[in-house]
């Protein structure tokens, strides 16, 4: 008999706060509980399962996260059987702390164990509460279902963790030292979606080309972008989030080889100043970031280049916050996701004294994000007259009679079409940039 538990029309809320893997995380887990019975519903007063996938990298979404327990907590009233846990990387973080800070919590479940679902559940059913599931496996979890929300474009998750430990980040304590999965399962995971109409993949991991550094008989980063290239019906090959360091020759050079490998690279740099970085300890100085980036320049003319920067880390001076403003005017980034330093208990940074005073934070942020806010403009009017391959998705929010896209450099394109375009590659001239897309018309 199976070990699955099968319930009829129970309904689960999700509420997923974080970065693309908590994303996709979240899709997995619905497929896990799709199999158990379960159906999704956006109101989460109906709901028979209330979860909150939760995010630690910062404070704000892990406060939020606390809140939003607090008000989902009501559903009880109506609903005493209705179950509530925390996954994420608080859950694994704070584990059994949060059954006792949160009364009306049933059970936590930390990202590597996601696969332990079911099981809970099927507890859960039987009158249990108070569970609490977190750590880590040796290697990436295996065999869970695909969810099926993964269509037109896909996330496939080729690692997990990181070995890095930079002083400001609480991933590897949460998300455990890096699993690369077996190359095999990726490409088979691929080959399934392709048949199932997926035309583009975005390979997900803390560290994605470090892929396979600790598993010495497994594909490099490049034989699998390689290999993953050749996948017949498959158009488009994105990879997020990468590091400096591990950025090498090989990978660059996949740029100007490999044919569905689109121009886009995510590449955090954090921060402009080498006295910050070492600080940081990002294993990586301005000066090898800004060789790395021409060269991935000189490899692909075209490619977008995107990062993550933050504000304030301890000890940053004007002098450091100037080093940064200037890197950006140098690698003129096309999009850039940008915070204010926050510490992150259990880091080495939090040890040190914040003292970034909050005002000078926020203005050394909008002084930051005013920059680039120009550079992005201008190179998206720099496109003007230009012609891009756009994979259409759907409809615009804002007409009928308006399609979007996106290019390969992952720029949203809106044009004017009908819906019998979507998942289509069309070719669109672009007629204007704008701050946060492009518009443009088919061309031929
Ligand atoms: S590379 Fe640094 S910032 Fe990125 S996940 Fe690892 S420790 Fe965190």
């Amino acid at each position: 008999m199976s070990d699955k538990l099968i319930v009829m029309e129970r309904r689960v809320y999700i509420k997923t706060f974080g970065c693309q893997m908590n994303e996709h995380d979240s899709e997995r887990m619905l497929a896990l509980l799709e199999e158990c019975g379960y159906h999704e519903t956006v109101k989460w007063e109906e709901a028979d399962l209330i979860l909150v996938n939760t995010c630690t990298v910062r404070e704000k979404p892990e406060q939020k996260a606390y809140s939003i327990v607090g008000r989902f907590q009501q559903i009880k009233k109506n609903n005493p059987d209705a179950i509530i846990g925390i996954a994420g990387c608080v859950a694994q973080q704070r584990g059994e702390e949060l059954l006792a800070r949160i009364p009306a919590l049933d059970f936590v479940l930390g990202p590597g164990k996601i696969y332990k679902l079911p099981e809970i559940l099927h507890e859960m059913h039987k009158g249990m509460r108070g569970v609490c599931t977190v750590g880590f496996e040796n290697g990436c979890p295996t065999n869970l279902p695909i969810p099926h929300t993964q269509q037109l474009r896909a996330y496939v998750t080729i690692m997990q963790g990181c070995d890095n430990f930079c002083s400001y980040c609480i991933v590897p304590s949460v998300r455990g030292r890096e699993r690369s999965r077996p190359s095999g399962e990726i490409l088979a995971e691929i080959h399934a979606l392709v048949q199932r109409g997926t035309k583009e993949v975005t390979l997900l991991g803390q560290n994605v080309n470090s892929y396979a550094n600790n598993t010495p008989r497994e594909l490099t980063f490049p034989q699998l972008l390689a290999k993953i290239d050749e996948i017949p019906g498959l158009e488009r090959i994105r990879f997020t989030t990468s590091h400096p360091k591990d950025l090498t020759e090989e990978i660059i050079e996949a740029f100007g080889q490999l044919k569905h490998l689109c121009e886009h690279f995510h590449l955090p740099f954090q921060a402009g100043s080498n006295a910050v970085l070492e600080r940081m300890n990002r294993g990586h100085t301005r000066e090898e970031y800004l060789a790395k980036t021409k060269k991935l320049r000189e490899a692909a003319p075209q490619i977008s280049i995107t990062a993550d920067v933050m504000v304030g880390f301890p000890g940053e001076g004007e002098e450091d916050f100037l080093q940064t403003l200037k890197l950006m005017r140098q690698v003129e980034f096309d999009g850039l996701f940008s915070f204010k330093y926050s510490p992150r208990k259990g880091t080495r940074a939090a040890q040190w004294r914040d003292d970034c005073t909050s005002e000078v934070k926020q203005r050394r942020l909008e002084i930051l994000q005013e920059l680039q806010r120009g550079i992005t403009l201008k190179k998206n009017k720099e496109l003007e007259g230009t012609a891009k391959e756009v994979l259409v998705e759907g409809r615009s929010r804002n007409s009928p009679h308006t399609m979007k896209g996106r290019t390969r450099c992952n720029r949203i394109v809106n044009f004017p079409g009908g819906s019998e375009l979507v998942g289509e590659l069309v070719t669109v001239k672009i007629t204007e940039g704008l701050q946060n897309s492009l518009r443009g018309g088919r061309c031929g």
